[in-house]
């Protein structure tokens, strides 16, 4: 076993976009960081739609121009269609937002992440791809740092006062500690795939992210990506999906697609271009955001319902939260878990605000034209939750949804682990 002795301030578990903030921040502050990464970037993942508010960490970043000059299709808006194949007034971020964050993107995965990750390594970050963190070091109730081990199998120990677990949805230190805890009522499963040829909706609406009810049942993600491509899904109950007679992905998905008039127009012209991808256990949070010595972020902390695209954002944000808490730890050399309690508060209480409105779209007696017929004051606080604005106050919203939807209290979890491990 190597020891990369205490070489490090801060070591982060994954490289995607809550790791690749989390160093790019940390090593900008002068921090020596080690990023371990299990992948060789670029990479495939899913997860394409940007909300609006992703912009305030990408211009912390320095990324702002690049993503101005990126193939990446842009996103003035979400739309809503309905079973029919009926399509809503577009929410059209510009309405709400007098600035550039008004725009966003649609991104290519491995690109943007790639781009996150070489921003990390440029600021001074050391990043070690095709390494795999196989467990946390633990001395004294606290994290120390990570045993790794390499494609070519060499163990080495990452050693540092603070490690940041951005390990996705493989979450490393919810899983080994069984700190996950499921949404039991979001409980859903999404298959995916990808069309080349797709219709595109003209002008402004060509970057659109639209989501395509199947009433009673689940919803379509439809993304315009570059090369003329479009990530299409179906996310349901997995009982719905898997109940009707067969469980081959390609069928499930076509049958789905007949359900739904304006999906199943706008693929006609396409054709298939990648494999069906599946994924299940939606969402859930961990235990505990934060240990001694250690703070999860990213899907390695929660994972919402994709419905509202909020898994980009809350990855950009809580990376950046998560670096600035490691950051206080090792100015003041306390890294006990009690010092990450404000992280947990404002993470923990951005979460809660889409989670609530997750619940209400599966609600099958709300929808937002009723919400805002009977409320039009709840206009602006609706849009803002829609593209993250998460740090103001929601009362009066969630107060007008509980007229036509349940909307749950709060989870008490989440919250770092006070004493030893
Ligand atoms: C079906 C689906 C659709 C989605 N759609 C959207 C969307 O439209 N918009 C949106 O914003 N979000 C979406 N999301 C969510 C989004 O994909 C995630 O929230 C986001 O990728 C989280 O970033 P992350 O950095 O936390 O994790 P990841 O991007 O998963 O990065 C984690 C990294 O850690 C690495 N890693 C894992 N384990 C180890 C280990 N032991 N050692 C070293 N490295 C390790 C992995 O290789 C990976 O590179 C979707 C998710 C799903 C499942």
């Amino acid at each position: 076993m190597k020891r990369n002795g205490h070489a490090y301030d801060a070591v982060v578990i994954g490289g995607g976009p809550a790791g690749s903030t989390a160093a790019a921040v940390l090593a900008e502050k002068g921090r020596r960081v080690a990023v371990i990464e299990r992948d060789k970037f670029p990479r495939y993942h899913v997860g394409e739609s940007m909300i609006p508010y992703c912009y305030f960490t990408l211009e912390r970043l320095g990324l702002i121009e690049k993503m101005q000059q990126s193939h990446f299709p842009k996103k003035y808006s979400v739309q809503f269609v309905g079973g029919s194949g009926k399509m809503s007034t577009p929410f059209y971020f510009t309405q709400h937002l007098a600035h550039p964050a008004a725009q966003s993107w649609q991104v290519l995965r491995s690109e943007f992440d790639q781009m996150m990750l070489d921003n990390a390594r440029d600021k001074g970050a050391e990043v070690f791809e095709e390494t795999t963190v196989k467990e946390l070091i633990q001395e004294d109730g606290a994290v120390c740092g990570v045993r790794a081990v390499s494609k070519s199998g060499d163990a080495t120990e990452y050693r540092a006062p603070i490690t940041i677990d951005a390990s996705g949805r493989d979450a490393l230190a919810l899983s080994r500690n069984r700190w996950r805890v499921r949404d039991a009522y979001l409980n859903k499963i999404a298959i995916w795939t990808y069309y080349k040829g797709a219709v595109r909706d003209p002008g402004i609406d060509e970057g659109a992210t639209t989501v395509a009810y199947l009433p009673k049942k689940g919803w379509f993600w439809y993304i315009p990506l570059p090369n003329d491509t479009v990530s299409v899904g179906v996310v349901a109950e997995k009982d719905y999906l898997y109940g009707g007679g067969t469980r081959e992905l390609g069928e499930i998905f076509e049958r789905e697609v007949k359900n739904n008039v304006w999906i199943d127009e706008h693929l006609a012209a396409g054709m298939r271009s990648d494999d069906y991808r599946v994924t299940g256990e939606f969402s859930y949070r961990s235990e505990y955001c934060a240990a001694n010595g250690l703070i999860l972020t990213g899907d390695a902390f929660a994972f919402l319902d994709p419905v509202f695209s909020s898994g980009l954002f809350l990855a950009l944000r809580g990376g950046e939260l998560a670096a600035d808490a490691a950051d206080r730890a090792l100015s003041s050399g306390d890294f006990s878990a009690a010092q990450f309690a404000p992280y947990g508060e404002e993470l923990c209480g951005g979460i809660e605000a889409m989670r609530k409105l997750v619940y209400a779209f599966y609600d099958h007696n709300f929808n937002f034209g009723k919400l805002i017929m009977a409320h039009p004051d709840v206009r602006p606080a609706l849009t803002d939750c829609l593209i993250g604005h998460l740090s103001r106050d929601f009362e009066a919203l969630f107060a007008g949804v509980a007229e036509f939807a349940k909307v749950p209290p709060a989870l008490a979890h989440g919250r770092p682990l006070v004493g030893a491990l």
